[in-house]
């Protein structure tokens, strides 16, 4: 048999395994199931490639995209390795081919879309084979908490019946909160998992969201010809917008979204991955599978609809460990834009999600303390000194006494109106409404009357999007307390917020 640290040298030409690696893949050989968390770029592939490439019989991967299975196959083949895949773009006579070769035992690795786990004939030749591991790519789709919930990965768990032998299981993802985590564990049957977690910190890469009004100019500040940068939009036509701006203003750049000919979209690919444009405007279709090293700036146009998506994302800058940054450029907009698109759809948890996001770009912490807390990593400092919320440029607002103003008058006003009527009480409005119920009276009655509507509203949503209030009721929205509310309260925990939008607000409302 072959051993790791020689197929390491031997096939991959690598001296040294990165952290993890070597315990992961030595868990798999002893027939133990893992679960791993790496982010993007950390190695995962060789963690399941290498027990493949070492153990008697063929390891089943599970992937669940189709147009990296070719690519990481064409690579094995290239680096002498067995593989071969199955999808349903395949013709007849390649899929009967690579069932032959199955069958007898040809192939180390066998990638397939969980799909084909429906296809009872599959199941059928798969049972006659040796099986070794069952590796398990994206293994957040299988959760309904992860953002790309696919219904067909429930069909993997059935593996763990096909075999009158024991299997490991190998679970991969790249980003995985408390929830999912717990997920894969459960629907994978995971039996006492060797996990590991690897930190999710960027250290090279720079955070700032910058609240604006005038995007298309503010975003003119952030790019320049020579240095390699994406900026993602949130629609095709807010990216060909984009795109024809920065055309007339001589910039370097190309466009990419799924509404482009096929044709032109790889060369437009290719024309910013071999640096001929240096600027790449383009919808979250780009990027998936994408090894481009020296991007230097992810710019989010539009704020996306929840933090994996972000980071996963803002993470394509900086690959090669040069400092880089992620930007996002946000307004109010957004947060219309993205409750109207949830609101559409019907993903479970989308709204708490989304909630989260908009806190990201509102908090007036660490931005990458609140980064790592979402991945529930405990970060080792209070403030990083390399985000826009730390570095001093943009000045945060302590906002924990007048959330308490806010939340001592929900309570008065028993925890039955929304936002609308909170605000006039706070600010001390005395129409008939107040009056007849009496909140003319109250204590908190006008406690706020030297703030603006929306800076109360702003604090609200907030409060909102970091789980100190609820918004719930049948007929219409009405604030209630939560499980954290009496932390603030009691002050216990403080909150803020970046004052920059505070500043914007009250501007605003002078007009
Ligand atoms: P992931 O699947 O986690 O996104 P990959 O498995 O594609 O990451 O690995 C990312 C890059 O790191 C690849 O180019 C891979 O060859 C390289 N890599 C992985 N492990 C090592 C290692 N031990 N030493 C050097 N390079 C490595």
């Amino acid at each position: 048999m072959k051993t790791i640290q020689t197929v390491l040298e031997k096939n991959y030409g690598f001296d040294s395994f990165r952290p993890g690696q070597q315990q992961i893949i030595e868990a798999i050989m002893n027939k133990k199931d893992v679960l791993a968390i790496m982010p993007t770029g950390g190695g995962k592939s060789l963690c399941y490639q290498i027990p493949a490439i070492c153990m008697e019989g063929t390891s089943l991967v599970v992937s669940p995209l189709i147009s990296l299975m070719k690519d990481q196959v064409d690579t094995l083949q290239a680096m002498g390795v067995r593989a071969g895949y199955i999808n349903s773009q395949m013709d007849k006579s390649s899929y009967h081919d690579t069932m032959n070769k199955a069958m007898f035992g040809y192939y180390d690795l066998l990638y397939i879309a969980p799909e084909r786990l429906d296809s009872e004939h599959f199941m059928n030749v798969i049972q006659n084979m040796k099986i070794n591991l069952i590796a398990v790519d994206e293994a957040h789709c299988i959760s309904q908490w992860g953002q790309d919930f696919r219904p067909s990965y429930r069909n993997i768990p059935q593996l763990r019946e096909a075999f009158d032998y024991p299997v490991p299981f190998a679970a991969f993802t790249a980003t995985a909160t408390t929830q999912v985590k717990h997920d894969i564990n459960k629907q994978l049957c995971l039996q006492n998992p060797h996990q590991y977690v690897a930190s999710f910190d960027r250290p090279n890469l720079y955070f700032s969201v910058i609240p604006t009004k005038k995007k298309s100019t503010d975003l003119l500040k952030y790019i320049n010809n020579s240095d390699s940068a994406i900026i993602y939009c949130n629609t095709r036509k807010n990216v060909e917008t984009v795109y024809h701006s920065l055309v007339k203003k001589r910039f370097s750049v190309t466009y990419y979204h799924a509404g482009i000919p096929a044709d032109e979209r790889t060369k437009n690919q290719e024309d910013f991955i071999y640096d001929r444009k240096s600027i790449m405007v383009a919808t979250n279709a780009f990027g998936m599978g994408i090894d481009k090293s020296n991007v230097r700036k992810v710019i989010h146009y539009n704020m996306p609809l929840d933090m994996e998506s972000y980071y996963q994302e803002a993470g394509r800058a900086g690959r090669d460990g040069a400092p880089s940054e992620a930007i996002l450029l946000y307004s109010s907009q957004d947060i219309i834009t993205n409750t109207f698109l949830i609101e559409q759809g019907n993903q479970p948890h989308a709204k708490d999600k989304l909630n989260r996001m908009i806190s990201y770009c509102k908090t007036g912490k660490c931005l990458r303390s609140y980064i790592l807390g979402y991945f529930d990593e405990v970060p080792s400092w209070q403030k990083c000194e390399h985000c826009s919320n730390c570095d001093g440029n943009t000045e945060t607002m302590d906002v924990t006494v007048e959330s308490q103003k806010i939340l001592s008058c929900i309570y008065r006003m028993n925890q039955r109106f929304g936002t609308g009527m909170v605000t006039d009480v706070l600010r001390g409005k005395n129409n008939e409404r107040i009056r007849s119920l009496n909140f003319n009276q109250l204590s908190t009655h006008g406690i706020m009357s030297d703030y603006n509507d929306n800076t109360i509203k702003d604090i609200i949503s907030l409060l909102i999007s970091e789980g100190f209030l609820s918004l719930s009721g049948d007929k219409y929205p009405i604030l209630t307390f939560t499980t954290k509310t009496n932390q603030l309260l009691k002050a216990e925990v403080t909150l803020s917020m970046t004052r920059k939008i505070v500043e914007d607000v009250r501007k605003s409302s002078k007009k």
